[in-house]
């Protein structure tokens, strides 16, 4: 069994229109190998940093995201023996070639498959105002006043009327 700390540099982008690891990211990985009987079962995590848009407010995210690893690469002689027996057939198989394997796939696999369809710049964004496109975040209580001109007076009377009966309560 062994352990290894190994940094993939992706040769180029992965992942969606949405939400992507860059090209030229590094991924750090922190993996184990350890020699099974059907081949190498390699097991640790992978951490990348996703780049993105929140699909609320449309302002840039970025999400740092750690993802497990598990993976068998079989051994050719074993893996069509598997095969055979009709084992696993849903299961992508990785094979040992020539005494090596490629980590490559395995970890774009598991890196991809995590990245969020709809990522968010906070879990509660309220994105942008519908009639001007402000961010609500910004201002919470912004809305439109949908009131005439004409009455803005008149409510304004009707206010100080009330802000006077409570002074008189108290
Ligand atoms: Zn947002
Ligand atoms: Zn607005």
């Amino acid at each position: 069994m062994e352990e290894e700390h190994i940094t993939f540099v992706t040769a180029e982008q992965w992942g969606t229109a949405v939400i992507s690891i860059p090209e030229g990211s590094h991924i750090e990985t922190d993996l184990r190998f350890e020699s099974v009987l059907e081949g190498v079962l390699v097991t640790g995590t992978a951490n990348s940093v996703a780049h993105g848009e929140c699909v609320r407010c449309l302002d840039a995210v970025e999400i740092d995201q750690m993802v497990d690893i598990t993976a068998l690469f079989a051994y050719p002689e074993r893996a069509v023996a598997a095969a055979e027996a009709g084992a696993d057939e849903d299961d992508e198989t990785f094979l040992v070639e020539h005494d090596r394997i490629d980590l490559e796939p395995v970890i774009r696999d598991s890196v991809v498959t995590a990245l969020p369809f709809q990522p968010l710049c906070q879990a509660d964004c309220p994105g942008l105002c519908s009639e001007c496109g402000i961010h609500l975040a910004d201002d919470p209580d912004h809305q439109h006043e949908s009131i005439d001109p004409r009455w803005a007076a008149l409510q304004d009377a009707i206010s100080d009327a009330d802000a006077s009966d409570d002074m008189k309560e108290s």
